[in-house]
């Protein structure tokens, strides 16, 4: 079983539904509402737990009546929350409304997780210990890049997933062993992904592409499903490929693969995010 750490966000999504967005000044009924468990971080430790591995959470949410219900989630889930902290003021939330023609307008507050400034002697232990570090870019730079830079050290292989898309820094690309990206980030980050040694970019519906050190390249079909809601497609593929990278790239890119289209089967994000046996199942066929 592979041990995973994964150092990265957790949010409430609350979800509005309404027939139109408001004018400015307008106050007007909504259709429903949600409170949504999410943040990249732990769409991707569950989607790794429930892959098959053994996964350590640092993170951190707030002081407010969301934090006792992100941490049991984790937990709920099988993942490892000693590692996460709890500082003063709101948790990460992203306040999402959707419209009757399906579109979205979202808007994050980073709170706790703008507050992962630090990691302790302890997240540095877990991280040495481990097999692989996850990340994403919903917490600080600084703090991914001193994640990074230790797991090299120790020998944890290092991947990144850089969502939300942003510029990084040149040290960071240096530490990071494989880098998921779907199509849209591979277009923005453009050469930087050329020092990253392993790259695997999704192509939604079409499964995804692997690009190793050696420039070959592995095409991974998509899995064929009845697609209900795409929401944490991507964090289900991310979370399951490295739970099985140390089987190697063709077996961990089936595993993701699979993971992903199942994640599109059902409504929601880490509801949505498949079991192991589920997996396996269509794995098999
Ligand atoms: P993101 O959601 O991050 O933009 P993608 O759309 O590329 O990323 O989806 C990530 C992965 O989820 C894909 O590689 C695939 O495994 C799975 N997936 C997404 N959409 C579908 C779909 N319509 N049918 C089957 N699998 C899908």
């Amino acid at each position: 079983m592979a041990r995973i750490v994964v150092v990265g966000s957790i949010n409430m999504d609350l979800v509005t539904t309404v027939r139109r967005r408001p004018e400015p000044g307008e106050t007007m009924s909504g259709e429903g509402f949600a409170l949504v468990p999410g943040g990249k971080g732990s769409n991707q430790a569950i989607a790794a737990r429930r892959a098959g591995a053994e996964v350590t959470f640092v993170g951190a949410v707030g002081d407010d009546v969301f934090a006792e219900e992100l941490r049991r989630v984790l937990h709920d889930a099988g993942v490892r929350v000693s590692r996460l902290r709890r500082v003063d003021g709101p948790s990460g939330v992203a306040a999402i409304v959707v419209d009757g023609n399906g579109e979205n307008s979202i808007i994050v507050v980073g709170g706790a997780n703008s507050r992962m400034t630090e990691l302790d002697d302890a997240d540095l232990e877990a991280i040495a210990a481990a097999d692989v570090l996850l990340c994403q870019l919903e917490i600080p730079v600084p703090t991914v890049v001193a994640a990074a830079r230790h797991a090299r050290a120790n020998g944890t292989a290092v991947v990144l997933n850089p969502s939300p898309v942003q510029e990084l820094p040149a040290e960071l690309w240096a530490e990071v062993d494989i880098a998921v990206v779907n199509e849209g980030e591979a277009a923005q980050l453009g050469s930087a992904l050329d020092a990253v040694p392993h790259v695997i970019t999704t192509l939604g519906a079409d499964g995804a592409i692997y690009r190793g050190p050696d420039g070959i390249t592995l095409p991974q079909p998509g899995v064929r499903v009845n697609v209900v809601d795409t929401t944490a497609a991507g964090d289900t593929f991310t979370g399951a490929l490295a739970a099985h990278w140390h089987e190697g790239p063709e077996i961990a890119l089936a595993w993701a693969s699979t993971a992903g289209a199942l994640a599109t089967t059902k409504l929601g994000a880490s509801a949505s995010i498949p079991t192991r046996s589920e997996i396996e199942r269509l794995l098999s066929r």
